[in-house]
């Protein structure tokens, strides 16, 4: 469950943002690009348990499963928050978890992400895969 951070399959609109902020900012990368449901799955048992950082959404629920959320480190929130704010102004898209009630300062992704989503994606990034196997084996074991 390796930390992926290549822009390889991101939102477009969210690398187009990144390349932005890296002219203004250079000292910026991206630390998390795509996630799999496994590492979500981690990530959220970790924060229930306190053993993790938080906030982090319950798998299936989270924009990096699916390309549509960047977490970007080497930047200072308070420093440079109106560099990134006159960046974001330019990537109306883009919303920034820093506001967030559980801020969430290095995340970064589309407003309304799980908007469009199709079935495909659903099923096999967002981890539905596994109610399916269970449904199938639950109606195996009522027709047997
Ligand atoms: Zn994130």
């Amino acid at each position: 469950m390796a930390v992926v951070n290549s822009l390889e399959n991101v939102d477009p609109r969210l690398v187009s943002f990144f390349q932005d902020l890296k002219k203004n900012l250079p000292s910026v990368y991206v630390f998390e690009s795509r996630r799999s449901v496994a590492r979500q799955a981690k990530l959220y048992a970790a924060c229930k348990a306190g053993t993790g950082s938080c906030p982090a959404a319950p798998p299936g629920s989270s924009a990096h499963q699916y390309g549509r959320a960047l977490d970007i480190n080497g930047f200072s929130a308070e420093r440079d928050r109106k560099k990134i704010e006159a960046v974001l102004v330019k990537h109306p898209e883009i919303e920034w978890g820093l506001t967030w009630k559980s801020s969430d300062p290095p995340h970064f992704q589309i407003r309304n992400w799980s908007k469009g989503l199709s079935l495909k994606e659903k099923i096999i990034e967002g981890g539905y895969w596994v109610w399916l196997v269970i449904a199938i084996l639950i109606l195996m074991y009522l027709n047997r």
